[in-house]
């Protein structure tokens, strides 16, 4: 297939065009560099530096088979402060991109979504059927544009599907997590180890959790990506389908960090800070979904392969 890569210099969307490439597509990356690396995409690919709301009506003039939309703006706390830029940079550039499609007759589109669409849940694992609450601007941004896919499915025979992320981490070769303000977890961590910061804070000890810390579902990139082609395969004119992805497993934040130094073989000192606002106890998919309608099958489930993918990207790169 000829496929449309938007964020294809980031983390997941460089990781993916890799996979594509792998598996024969012919793909063109569009990013604007906001937060990406032109270095990240991967050989291979066609890059056009552009910004997507801009660029998409004439680079679909052109015909693609799918679009997979991995560009947008993805900071929690950010998007609590600068709301604008969320609903700017990640609604209304959709909606011009959904435009761009519908114009050109485009029939694919895979979109990243979050499990931050889901907020707080009520039960875990959570399922696609659950409550979608979410308690940031960001996961909200992403809920507003699942709706307006499914729209645009069910009016102009679309064949979409939206992939709501757990915690991705790991790297695919020489594809990995590279953030200026760096927020999460497992790269936090490998920083400790490799000498760039002098300790891990722990957001909160007391979470009605085993061990008190918070849970959450880590899922390798490589697995994730795996699930974009499959995504793509399985896709129906006119049909929105929707899936979480994850490992169905949680593991706690002492328990990364236990994981980072057995790997790392750094002691990696840690102490407790405050509960990050917004932060909820635990997170954990049900993909259950995914694997029985797509016949996803994540090949890197265990916590350790994911932290050792994500060491050896990030020590050789420092
Ligand atoms: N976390 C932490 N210390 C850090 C960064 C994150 O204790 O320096 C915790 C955070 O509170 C959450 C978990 O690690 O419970 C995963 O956070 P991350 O930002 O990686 O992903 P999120 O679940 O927010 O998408």
């Amino acid at each position: 297939m000829k496929l449309l890569v938007t964020g294809g210099a980031g983390y997941v969307g460089s990781v993916c065009a890799a996979r594509l490439v792998e598996a024969g597509h012919e793909v063109v990356v569009v990013d604007d560099l906001s937060t990406g690396h032109a270095d990240a995409v991967p050989d291979g690919c066609k890059f056009v530096e552009a910004d997507i709301a801009e660029a998409a009506g004439d680079l679909l003039a052109e015909p693609f088979d799918g679009v997979l939309h991995f560009a947008a703006k993805s900071l929690v706390g950010e998007s609590m402060q600068e709301p604008r830029k969320y609903w700017q940079g990640n609604v209304l550039t959709t909606l011009r991109l959904l435009d761009a499609m519908h114009e050109h007759g485009t029939p694919r589109l895979v979109f990243s979504s979050t499990a931050a669409t889901y907020g707080e849940p009520e039960e875990v694992p959570i399922t696609e059927d659950a409550p979608t609450r979410p308690t940031n601007t960001y996961g909200a941004t992403k809920l507003a544009i699942d709706h307006a896919i499914t729209s645009y499915a069910t009016a102009h025979g679309l064949a979409a599907t939206s992939l709501r992320y757990f915690n991705v981490a790991g790297a695919h070769g020489a594809f990995g997590e590279r953030h200026a303000v760096e927020t999460h977890l497992i790269p936090i961590v490998l920083q400790v180890a490799l000498g760039q910061r002098e300790q891990v804070q722990i957001f909160g000890d007391d979470w009605p959790t085993e061990d008190g810390t918070c849970v959450r579902d880590y899922i390798h990139v490589t697995d994730l990506a795996d699930a974009h082609l499959l995504a793509l395969q399985h896709a129906k004119a006119g049909e929105h389908r929707i899936y979480n992805l994850g490992n169905g497993t949680g593991f706690s934040v002492k328990q990364v960090i236990d994981t980072c130094r057995e790997v790392t073989g750094h002691p990696i000192p840690a102490h407790v800070a405050p509960r990050r606002a917004g932060d909820p106890a635990t997170l954990v998919a049900s993909s259950r979904r995914a694997r029985e309608e797509l016949e996803w099958r994540p090949q890197r489930a265990d916590l350790s392969v994911i932290v050792r993918d994500a060491w050896e990207f990030t020590r050789g790169r420092a």
